[in-house]
């Protein structure tokens, strides 16, 4: 009899109804609204590579190809000649993104900060040969994130 009352006055329904109705309007959300709400990231984030210059223009890195021989994936390619001013830069620095497994060793590697795992994450694209980063596109990478890349460096750097 209990059952059959349940399934006349439609008791459970009712009851997810509730539930719903709580979630709605009672409870606080535990969802965002990506891709217009972000969540919060950590600042040792591995994300997105970049390289990094020096405030007055000049490329941090020495091309001392410390990135390319750690990298456990093989995915760094680094070509380096001497400038005319002495100074030893690379001649071209290329990541295979569908290589990497985003260690971050490259990044731990690096005596001057050059290159780092950023925290952009939205970086899929339509074709692999997007994903072949070169030189160009992780200095562009470092001037675009700059002023986060070098906060999230000072937040980690007591714990280094
Ligand atoms: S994060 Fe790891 S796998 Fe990716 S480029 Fe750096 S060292 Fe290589
Ligand atoms: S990015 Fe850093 S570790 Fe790699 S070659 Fe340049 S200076 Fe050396």
């Amino acid at each position: 009899m209990g059952r059959f009352l349940k399934s006349l006055l439609l008791i459970e329904i009712v009851k997810g109804m509730w539930m719903t109705f709580k979630y709605m309007f009672v409870r606080p959300r535990v969802t965002i609204n990506y891709p217009y709400e972000k969540g919060p990231i950590s600042p040792r984030f591995r994300g997105e590579h970049a390289l990094r210059r020096y405030p007055n223009g000049e490329e941090r890195c020495i091309a001392c190809k410390l990135c390319e021989a750690i990298c456990p994936a093989l995915a760094i390619t680094i070509e380096a000649d001497e400038r005319e001013d002495g100074s030893r830069r690379t001649t071209r620095y290329d990541i295979d993104m569908t290589k990497c497994i985003y260690c971050g060793l490259c990044q731990e590697a690096c005596p001057v900060d050059a290159i780092v795992e950023g925290p952009n994450f939205e970086f899929s694209t339509e074709t692999r040969e997007e994903l072949f980063y070169n030189k160009e596109k992780l200095l562009d990478n470092g001037d675009r994130w700059e002023a986060q890349l070098a906060s999230n460096i000072a937040a980690d750097a007591p714990y280094r």
